[in-house]
């Protein structure tokens, strides 16, 4: 069995993958190897907009050539296999990938199987989801077209990326019913397991006058644990206990979420917990076991926020920490929990929630108080952070 070496190997090309790539591409090693099975790239948060009618989903994709580093070597296959006592990972096409420091960046894995009745309903046409590039346009057709009766709008338990997404699918929705005249003759309902509308007290005083001006009936501690499409229905189980069952004429559904298969199966998993997170230090990012593995993104156990905006903060930290390792050194730089959720409450307004491990706003932009619904947060979310993505973050610039 022949070994093919490389100083840095990365695990998954989404955003986390291709910043952390940039970045070394920049800072250092010449050898880099990433293994990424997709040939497209996509910027997940620009799916709100699409689910809103706002951009077509090919806004969202690129080629993931076009996006990984010129002095990454990419491996065009999906790992399968990590052992990191022999520091060693494996793919389904039988390469075995060896490194000095290996970077996890594998991303979230939806488990739309895990609720009876929601791929079926899917698949039918019945739910629709900003969670996914073909969704996403179908999300804005019904959205659209609703002539008034019940949307219900169902988030879902556990750590999942963008926990604002449900929120900003719904006002959006609401705001369209708003502009076609058929808001009155609409029930809108934000059902979700959530306590709050938003965990930190300065965001959740603006949403709860967004969610008042559209009479959205919220139902907090309400879990989606069944789909039933051929009678529109949708069950939860409530936070006491029994279940409640809505009839909707409208669903949009977030999935249940967990670590890809093979994190989860692995020995880099946080032991005892089933989703499989890879099991770092909050603030290195470093294994913590395994201290030639980090892991960022949405598969790492960090408990933050999972966001793209996470994951700018992150790169450099992994990053830093990673040449201190090459180098025999101690990793001394240290992530703070940033994330940040551009909250989108209507057409042309956002509230951009900024805030960290402390559960406090945690704001980078100056003199503005981005806790008020404003436009020019809904400029920087239509237009500022593609471009920053795109053309600063993925190129390690950012
Ligand atoms: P991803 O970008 O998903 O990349 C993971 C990559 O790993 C993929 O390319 C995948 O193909 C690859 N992979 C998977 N398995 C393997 C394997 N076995 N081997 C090799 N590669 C593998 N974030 C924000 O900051 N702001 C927002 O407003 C926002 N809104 C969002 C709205 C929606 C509807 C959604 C769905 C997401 C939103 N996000 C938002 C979240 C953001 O998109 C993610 O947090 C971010 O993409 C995480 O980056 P990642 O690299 O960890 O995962």
């Amino acid at each position: 069995m022949s070994v093919e070496h490389h100083r840095v190997v990365i695990v998954g090309g989404g955003a986390a993958g291709v910043t952390v790539a940039a970045r070394l591409a920049r800072a250092a090693p010449d050898d880099v190897a990433l293994i990424e099975p997709s040939d497209r790239h996509y910027y997940q948060p620009l799916w709100t907009l699409v689910g809103g009618g706002v951009v077509p989903a090919t806004a969202s994709v690129r080629a993931e050539a076009r996006v990984m580093p010129r002095r990454t070597r990419w491996v065009r296959d999906r790992a399968v296999e990590i052992d990191p006592d022999r520091r060693e990972v494996t793919t389904a096409g039988g390469l075995h990938l060896g490194y000095d420091v290996l970077v996890v960046a594998a991303g979230i894995q939806l488990d739309w199987d895990a609720i009876p009745g929601l791929t079926e309903g899917i698949d039918r046409g019945a739910v629709t989801s900003n969670y996914r590039f073909d969704l996403a346009p179908r999300n804005w057709q019904r959205v659209h077209s609703f002539g008034g009766g019940t949307a219900v709008f169902a988030g879902v338990a556990g750590p999942h990326k963008c926990g604002g997404a449900i929120q900003k699918a719904t006002y959006l929705a609401a705001d369209e019913f708003r502009r076609r005249g058929v808001l009155n003759a609409s029930d809108v309902v934000l059902a979700t397991p959530a306590e709050s509308i938003f965990g930190v007290p300065e965001f959740a005083e603006p949403l709860a006058k967004v969610v008042e001006r559209y009479s959205i009936d919220t139902r907090f501690g309400h879990e989606l644990v069944e789909v039933r499409p051929s009678e529109r229905e949708a069950v939860f189980k409530t936070r006491d206990g029994p279940t409640t069952t809505l009839t909707y004429d409208l669903l949009h559904a977030v999935p249940p979420q967990s670590a890809p298969d093979f994190l989860q199966s692995g020995p880099l998993a946080v032991p005892d917990d089933p989703r499989g997170w890879v099991d770092v230090d909050g603030e290195t990012l470093q294994h913590r076991r395994h201290p030639h593995v980090f892991a960022l993104g949405d598969c790492s156990g960090a408990p933050n926020a999972k966001t793209g905006a996470a994951v700018r903060k992150q790169a450099p930290i992994v990053v830093d920490n990673l040449l201190a390792v090459l180098t025999d050194r101690e990793p001394e730089a240290r992530y703070d929990g940033y994330s940040s959720c551009p909250i989108v409450t209507g057409y042309g307004k956002v509230v951009l929630a900024e805030f960290d491990y402390s559960g406090r706003p945690h704001k980078t932009i100056p003199l503005i108080d981005t806790a008020r619904e404003r436009r020019s947060m809904w400029l920087l979310k239509r237009y500022g952070l593609p471009f920053l993505y795109w053309h600063l973050m993925l190129r390690g610039r950012v």
